[in-house]
């Protein structure tokens, strides 16, 4: 296959559309679908309007992809696969290490971008650009160690090989939270392994996720390997991507009601699947803990993206005896932070994602107050445009508040005492998700020997950021199938090949 070196040849579609504000781009944000080597609009026609969080107006709209787009998605994908997994990995690793670099230089603008279509504020937007970059850098440095296994047969004689080989076409499906990092975390090792894909963005930010598809274009992704489609209609195109039989790998970052959804659309052709679901994060605090560390993490926790994030902190378990100190500092420091649009520079808590979002955290704070929670911050949706929600902190929430079970993905954090260690793991345990938890004590032997025994599959010890692309990234229970990151991830595209060699 040959790589593409190209580096400024930017193929712009007749409606490639410059999403107002973006003039400083090193090109047009392009806005519709990326079919092989080519920006394409729907075949339908039709376009999706992007909102804009901090004013709730129409910002821009993408191409609309239909059925017939998606299976050209797949076409085209299917094209590429067997010249990029023919590629030699370390061929593959260069053009990764070219995407990190390209992402990385362009990090200033696509921060502006993430702020101005998901809301989040820029110091977030820039922290998930560089992270989202960094899935690169790590997948070309795991491309070139994809290693087999050669041992010999208990029985003597035989030899068993192994072989790591590239699982196939993979749709890669993400949510809006993370628009350029849940992407790139599925798209570096679905290369590095010698996959080729198509990436169905969320329909609220897909913006970030042309753009970055751009950025791998232009970096020297073959035509074809990487493939996009926005589409208002995702169950019935990623139906039909996932009922041809050339697919054979789906990834999904989402809730999980809609991971049930394809988990069955996945077992028609029986497709491989990897998982990343819901959370319903604890965060403990033991009498013990540092208590301005246990502030710090717990900002971390709760209020990176404003609260949107699966590994945010949605229930804190403060012990009895630092409970008090430990809801005023969280208050004080929840309290100074500035509400705002996104891509004001001097914001820090940026607006929610849709009206939608504003409802459920309004119903759950709602709930939590009428069974006894007092709100000590905040608590209440601000009057004007936008979809804003206050940093607000309720203490004292009852056992049987709905906020102690659901995801409020947002700036409410929820505070419960306790007395004894062991009421705060069954507690924290008291849920059908298990992604990630975090425990905020001095005693370094309690805190491993209670991250063993919560049911997570990620366990923060005295951090309040668990996240980092060396690391398996995944849950345990209803939270997911399999790990992104590290190693594992890379795995997550391959398929164990055994060759039985006569001796
Ligand atoms: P969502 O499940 O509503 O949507 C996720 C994606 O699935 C979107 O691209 C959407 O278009 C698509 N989708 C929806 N219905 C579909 C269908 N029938 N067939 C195919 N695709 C379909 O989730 P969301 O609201 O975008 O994101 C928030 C959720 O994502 C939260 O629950 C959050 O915890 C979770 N999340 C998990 C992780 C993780 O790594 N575990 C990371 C980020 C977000």
């Amino acid at each position: 296959m040959t790589i593409n070196t190209a580096s400024a040849t930017v193929q712009k579609a007749a409606n490639t559309y410059l999403v107002p504000g973006f003039e400083k781009a090193s090109f047009p944000v392009p806005t519709d679908l990326l079919v092989g080597d080519a920006w394409v609009p729907g075949s339908g026609g039709k376009r999706i309007d992007i909102l804009d969080p901090a004013t709730g107006g129409v910002l821009t709209s993408v191409a609309d992809a239909t059925v017939a787009d998606g299976m050209a998605a797949l076409d085209a994908a299917e094209a590429a696969a067997a010249g990029w997994a023919a590629t030699p990995p370390r061929a593959r690793a260069v053009i990764l290490q070219r995407c990190f670099q390209a992402i990385v230089d362009n990090v200033d603008w696509l921060a502006q971008l993430i702020a101005l279509e998901n809301g989040k504020a820029l110091p977030d937007a820039r922290g998930e650009v560089l992270y989202a970059a960094e899935f690169f850098r790590w997948y070309a440095e795991e491309a070139v160690r994809i290693n087999g296994d050669l041992s010999i047969a208990p029985a003597g004689g035989n030899r068993i090989m192994v072989q790591y080989q590239p699982i196939g076409i993979s749709l890669l499906i993400t949510p809006w939270n993370f628009p350029a990092a849940m992407a790139t975390r599925k798209i570096a090792p679905a290369l590095a392994a010698g996959c080729t894909c198509i990436l169905k963005p969320a329909e609220e930010t897909p913006l970030t996720a042309l753009a970055v598809g751009e950025i791998l274009r232009q970096a020297g992704v073959p035509a074809g390997v990487v493939n996009i489609v926005n589409t208002s209609d995702p169950a019935s195109v990623c139906s039909a991507i996932l009922r041809d039989r050339r697919t054979r790998k789906l990834s999904f970052t989402g809730s999980t009601e809609v991971g049930r959804i394809l988990l069955r659309e996945a077992s028609y052709n029986v497709i491989n699947s990897s998982m990343e679901l819901g959370g319903n994060a604890p965060f403990l605090v033991l009498d013990d803990a540092d208590l301005d560390a246990a502030i710090d993490g717990a900002m971390i926790a709760k209020m990176r993206n404003a609260g949107e994030a699966c590994t945010a902190a949605n229930r804190f378990y403060v012990q009895e005896g630092i409970y008090p100190a430990f809801v005023e500092k969280l208050v004080e420091k929840m309290g100074a932070l500035k509400m705002g649009a996104g891509t004001d520079a001097a914001s820090q808590c940026g607006a929610m994602i849709n009206r939608a979002a504003i409802d459920k955290i309004e119903t759950l704070v709602n709930d939590a107050v009428a069974k006894g929670a007092s709100v000590r911050l905040g608590g209440k949706t601000p009057e004007g445009a936008g979809f804003f929600y206050p940093p607000s902190v309720l203490a004292d929430v009852s056992l049987d508040a709905d906020l102690l079970r659901e995801e409020i993905f947002g700036p409410v954090a929820a505070v419960v005492p306790f007395a004894h260690v062991e009421d705060a793991v069954r507690m924290a345990n008291d849920t059908e998700y298990g992604l990630a938890a975090y425990v905020y004590t001095e005693n370094m032997k309690l805190g491993l020997q209670l991250a063993e025994r919560l049911e997570y599959g990620m366990v923060a010890l005295n951090r309040g950021l668990v996240s980092d692309p060396a690391a398996p990234f995944g849950g345990v229970k209803q939270s997911g199938l399999g790990r992104e990151g590290a190693h594992h991830g890379l795995l997550e595209f391959t398929e164990a090949k055994y060759i039985a060699v006569n001796w």
